[in-house]
């Protein structure tokens, strides 16, 4: 067995605490979307303690963290009003359950809380431990509402393509991601997709609101295929994450919600990343002036201190199902988990106290949008995009053409690596560098974003052009 690290003598190798935590991981951890067996070669990048927009190796080196963690961390490390809520709920009631009749204060005043900040129709929240379980959720509890209304053939779910709904086999299989899909037989029955309104990959050439229609009416072509009586919701990211912050063209989401209401189908907007801040509101699907009938949160709702998933219920589907659902057969053993609902709570106080939203619409986002939209004059950069506090960067081999890289070239991931080197964390989806920072970010920091960006850009150019 390697070393502990108390048994280290840090005075001969100032690495080797590190170290000793590199082999304790490649000896017996398995990470999550890795290639387990080459990382175990190369040893992982160990981050030790954070505060701010800064992660910290044990080594001292600060990287700005561009993702917020996994696009979590939204009220920054370190934050003490966050420590002190979950330390006193650890000290009062560390764990109940809300099964069997029961809740405790932190749910109930969260659940109220939650509710008095979304739009009007959105009065219920079912507790989950994480976004998949979010989505796992809505999976059943769709099939289950229409059941309760005399309409149990209505069990399709329609997704998109390139979609991120979560690691689970329900969130996996209303993903659209190919490579998850390829492990462990998914999508499960049921399930259909749609392709995205990516516009930059897969609508060059086409008017941007032309192609929004037509990726909204594929929704309406794969209803009629499926027949309207069988099919259950449509769920969608405001804007696609993980897929590559694909932003959608003005006109899709309102196409979306349109066919959704002529056909009689749920809308589930997925804000698991979008809401809380990220697009300059509660949730994302208000920029998109979407009425969701129900929505799944999680990652900022506590930024990211500890696991924690909400579903918000619209009226329609709530007292669809409290006249005639009966028993929902459904719930996690840490759904609502008292600790993550204090968490939750100091989070939404703090936002409020600090009005982080109007900061971010007022100041921090158009700040951030306009130095990111400086990068698009570097010579790598086919298209600079960005909405609220997420934005991309495509990498192309030729900006005239806008011709891409060989996949075997790995550009994004150069670039990634890169960004690295440069203290700055960006996150590649192929070729596609994305960041969704902390909400706190100041201007001096962004400034700073932009010029580890560019240089990362101008390194990636000089190894690959
Ligand atoms: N939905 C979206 C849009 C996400 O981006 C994610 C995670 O990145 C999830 C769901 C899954 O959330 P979790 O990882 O908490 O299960």
């Amino acid at each position: 067995m390697p070393a502990m690290t108390k048994d280290i003598d840090m005075t001969q190798n100032p690495n080797a605490q590190t170290q000793a935590w590199q082999q304790l991981d490649a000896a017996h951890h398995l990470h999550p979307f890795t290639d387990n067996g080459a990382l175990n070669a190369k040893g992982s990048r160990v981050i030790s303690h954070a505060d701010g927009v800064y992660i910290h190796t044990p080594e001292g080196d600060a990287i700005l963290d561009g993702m917020a963690g996994l696009w979590c961390v939204n009220m920054g490390y370190g934050r003490t009003e966050l420590v002190q809520a979950a330390t006193e709920q650890l000290n009062t009631l560390p764990y109940y359950n809300l099964f069997f009749q029961c809740t405790h204060p932190p749910a109930t005043e969260l659940a109220a809380q939650l509710t008095s900040l979304l739009p009007d129709h959105l009065n219920r929240v079912f507790f989950t431990g994480s976004g998949s379980e979010c989505n796992d959720t809505v999976v059943r509890m769709v099939r289950h509402y229409w059941a309760s209304q005399g309409q149990p053939k209505r069990k399709a779910i329609i997704s998109r393509h390139n979609a991120y709904h979560g690691s689970t086999m329900a969130g996996a299989s209303l993903g659209g991601m190919k490579p998850m899909h390829a492990q462990g037989g998914l999508p499960i029955p049921d399930i259909h997709h749609i392709d995205q309104p990516y516009h930059f990959g897969e609508g060059q050439g086409m008017d941007a609101n032309e192609f929004g229609l037509e990726r909204a009416r594929q929704l309406e072509a794969k209803i009629l295929e499926l027949g309207p009586e069988n099919v259950a919701a449509f769920i969608g990211e405001p804007v696609q994450g993980a897929g590559g912050v694909i932003i959608p063209p003005e006109t899709y989401w309102p196409e979306v919600q349109r066919i959704c209401r002529q056909y009689d189908i749920l809308l589930i907007s997925d804000e698991v990343i979008c809401g809380f801040g990220r697009l300059g509101h509660w949730l994302g699907c208000e920029h998109f002036g979407v009425k969701p009938d129900l929505v799944c949160m999680a990652k900022g709702i506590t930024s990211g201190y500890v696991p924690l998933g909400a579903v918000a219920v619209g009226d329609r589907v709530a007292q669809g199902l409290l006249d005639n659902g009966g028993d929902f057969n459904h719930g996690f053993t840490y759904s609502g988990h008292p600790v993550a609902c204090a968490v939750a709570s100091a989070n939404l106080k703090l936002m409020a106290d600090e009005k982080v939203l109007e900061r971010i619409n007022e100041h921090t986002a158009p700040y951030l949008q306009r130095r990111w939209a400086e990068l698009a004059d570097h010579p790598l950069v086919g298209e600079a995009r960005g909405l609220g506090m997420v934005a991309a960067l495509e990498l192309v081999a030729d900006k005239a053409s806008g011709k891409r890289f060989d996949e075997n070239v790995g550009a994004g991931t150069v670039c990634r690596d890169f960004c690295i080197e440069s203290g700055l964390v960006m996150r590649a989806v192929g070729d596609t560098m994305i960041i969704s920072p902390p909400l706190i970010i100041t201007e001096a920091e962004i400034d700073e974003l932009i010029a580890r960006a560019r240089r990362s850009l101008d390194l990636t150019w000089q190894k690959l052009v």
